[in-house]
């Protein structure tokens, strides 16, 4: 367990109109110092290197970017860290390539990749709670106090790492990171196995049940679809098209972030109570493809196969794990996943094995024994069982400490 970790927190910024328009060309001039240096990597490797002896590298762009900024006002208007942060990003970017682990870096595009990033130690003063709101304010370079809503409380003992500023469809947010002491805070002894599921998104050994808002999600998916019906309608670029085209952004955006908000609460939730938590190690990519092996889906068509991916990923099951990984890694409990092969055929009383077990969706049934449960919860505690046997063991404890940053652009 470590004595720190790293968090993120987002918050919606609440700029001034000077500040907006501030912010958004920051955000133009990083992307194009990044397209730039794409560019100068792309085409001009050789030349550099034939004129110099070396590779292109972070120090050699650095260096440049000094000039770039010397010689072109605008450029230079913008806060130098922040455009030093995109060269790390593109460095960042070419290691990856260069290791396989990405493809060619491609272009940051506008109304894609509106953010820039302000590393820690440019953060000279602390950031300020406003007494008696809901707001606090940070202090940003260039661009003075801004505040922003704080729905969820700061990190008392916190240490700001860096401050990505970010345009999305529901307008400019700060992701704030910070280094914060670690506590254990489980029940170490406690166990628990998770399955999950289309009808409940989460069925655990304990018997109990947790889904998404399902009718808040619905409306909006709805929602989101009449924009959809709306926009094929309206003719390509126009003014119409535009409006439509920005309110499904919206919607979309919001979908994602109620899911988001539930992954986290149930999360959190459970790597408060339970020091061991086992999941089935679900391969979305594979399943969302193929459609194939863990989900019994007699029959398997195209149809239905559509509608079982779009669940699938409308359950963000992967999220989830992720929060609940770098939560649990937190407190000191641990993740095992394990093969979810027969978890939902088996006999958790006897351990017969059978398709003929599983009488429906929701009713299991032992023709062995006659142990009757609820299917979800049988499986939940097949797959709790499995962990705690260590030969099925898979991945034990989560590599990583620091919570994925969506805001971060690659
Ligand atoms: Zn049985």
């Amino acid at each position: 367990m470590a004595d720190t970790m790293v968090r993120t927190a987002r918050y919606r910024l609440c700029p001034s109109a000077v500040q907006a328009e501030t912010m958004a060309q920051f955000a133009g001039v990083c992307r194009l110092v990044y397209n730039i240096a794409l560019e100068q990597r792309r085409d001009w490797y050789r030349q550099f290197k034939i004129a110099t002896g070396k590779n292109i590298s972070f120090y050699s762009q650095a260096k440049e970017l000094k000039d770039l900024r010397a010689s072109v006002d605008w450029i230079g208007a913008a806060p130098h860290c922040a455009q030093v942060q995109a060269l790390w990003d593109l460095d960042d970017a070419f290691q990856r390539f260069f290791r396989g682990k990405n493809g060619y870096p491609s272009p940051r595009r506008k109304g894609e990749n509106d953010s820039f990033r302000i590393p820690g130690k440019e953060f000279h003063s602390p950031i300020r709670n406003l007494p008696n709101t809901r707001y606090a304010e940070v202090r940003l370079p260039k661009l003075g106090w801004c505040k922003f809503r704080l729905s969820r409380p700061l990190p008392i003992d916190r240490k700001l790492i860096e401050a990505t500023v970010v345009l999305d469809a529901l307008g400019w947010h700060i992701c704030l990171v910070f280094r914060v002491s670690s506590v254990a805070t489980a029940k170490l002894d406690g166990h628990i196995g998770i399955d999950r599921g289309v009808a409940n998104t989460l069925s655990l050994s304990d018997g109990t049940f947790a889904s998404q808002p399902v009718a808040r999600l619905d409306a909006l998916a709805r929602r989101s679809k009449t924009h959809q019906k709306r926009l094929s309608r309206q003719k390509r670029g126009s003014n119409r098209s535009a409006m439509t085209r920005r309110m499904l952004a919206k919607t979309r955006a919001k979908i994602a972030r109620v899911r988001k908000h539930w992954n986290h609460e149930q999360s959190t939730r459970i790597a408060a109570g339970f020091g061991t938590v086992v999941m089935e190690a679900l391969k979305t990519g594979t399943m969302t493809r193929s459609a194939k092996g863990t989900i019994e889906a007699p029959g398997v068509n195209v149809r239905q196969k559509a509608g079982l991916n779009r669940s699938i990923l409308e359950h963000g099951w992967h999220q989830f794990e992720r929060l609940l990984a770098y939560k649990l890694d937190a407190a000191g409990g641990r993740l095992i996943r394990v093969d979810p092969a027969y978890t939902s055929q088996t006999c958790s009383a006897c351990g017969s094995i059978a398709k003929t077990h599983r009488k429906s969706q929701a009713v299991f049934e032992c023709s062995d024994c006659g142990h009757a449960a609820h299917a979800d919860t049988n499986a939940a505690l097949n797959i709790l069982r499995a962990g705690e046997q260590p030969a099925s063991r898979g991945a034990v404890r989560p590599s990583v400490k620091r919570e994925p940053s969506e805001e971060r652009p690659q």
